[in-house]
């Protein structure tokens, strides 16, 4: 288990800490989506976010990431879920290389500054939301501490990294949440603030070789804690031919019947992992087929297969 996660719980605080190491996965995301050195790290990043988000969902619940920016890559998606599984994808993934003065990737430069960062909890992006606050930095770790504190109003520490070579392969992707639950001591949040402070950055930690459980180590040092799971982390998208049938019937007999008319085929890409599905001119017209012999509108969709 090369990519996982633990939770650990000190129940005298009311303080849960999570670190996870991503490396492997942010690797399979890029190398699937193309991007660019930056949207790299800022895909890492929100992946490695989600994933930490989605460990505190309910078992088979999901957790939903969009962050809008005003720089060139627009947007960054994410979805992961309870059981240590994320999908996600950047709005433009080969913006040029952009580097801060201090060599660092420039993710905020990449995202921009002024936006919003979006959090549908539970279900899939296309339902309601539940909390929507602005970028913070555009650097990710710090938005999504924010959104806890601002929408949740849980004092929250996000630390996210994303280490990647000069010809583009992640080697060391990683994080970490903590939080505290009401009531909480005042001493015990204070060391937890100067163990984060001491560790410096989360990608230094995972290049130097260690693991999850010596990252909560250095985070929780003075403060007993129990570990309550480990588990499996994996980039897995749930799509299928049935889900992008249903978009494709979703369209509307027109579309479907000017689709079929002017192209004779579909190429329908999904934007989460950029699989391709491939409708042949008989498999569209057999879309058009079950569309007119369903029930009207607010009944059960027919699909076919
Ligand atoms: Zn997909």
């Amino acid at each position: 288990m090369s990519d996982y996660l633990i939770r650990v719980l000190s129940d005298k605080a009311n303080v849960i800490g999570l670190a996870c190491r991503t490396t492997e996965l942010v690797e399979t995301a890029c190398r699937l989506h193309g991007t660019s050195p930056t949207a790299s790290a800022a895909l890492g990043r929100a992946l490695t976010g989600g994933l930490l988000m989605g460990a505190l969902a309910k078992p088979g619940l999901r957790v939903g990431l969009k962050f809008e920016g005003n720089g060139p890559l627009k947007k960054i998606l994410v979805e992961a879920d309870s059981e240590g599984t994320v999908r996600g994808f950047v709005g433009v993934p080969d913006i040029d290389v952009m580097v801060r003065e201090d060599g660092k990737l420039n993710v905020s430069g990449a995202l921009g500054t002024e936006g919003f960062l979006t959090v549908f909890k539970d279900v899939g992006l296309d339902e309601p939301y539940q909390g929507i606050v602005k970028l913070r930095t555009g650097e990710i770790a710090e938005d999504i501490a924010s959104y806890f504190v601002e929408s949740e109003q849980v004092p929250s520490a996000v630390g996210l990294g994303v280490f990647i070579e000069t010809e583009g392969l992640v080697s060391a992707a990683g994080g970490f949440l903590i939080q505290a639950l009401p009531p909480s001591e005042e001493q015990t949040i204070d060391r937890l603030i100067a163990n984060i402070r001491r560790i410096g950055t989360v990608t230094d930690v995972i290049r130097d070789g260690k693991n999850p459980e010596d990252l909560i180590g250095m985070l929780f040092e003075g403060i007993p804690y129990v570990t309550l799971e480990k588990k499996g982390l994996s980039f897995r998208c749930g799509c299928n031919r049935d889900r992008i049938e249903r978009v494709l019937i979703s369209l509307g007999h027109k579309e479907l019947t000017h689709m079929l008319e002017e192209h004779g085929e579909a190429e329908v890409g999904c934007e989460f992992c950029g699989a391709k599905y491939h409708f042949s001119r008989e498999q569209l017209a057999g879309l058009i087929d079950d569309l007119e012999s369903a029930p009207p509108q607010g009944g059960p969709q027919k699909l076919r297969g």
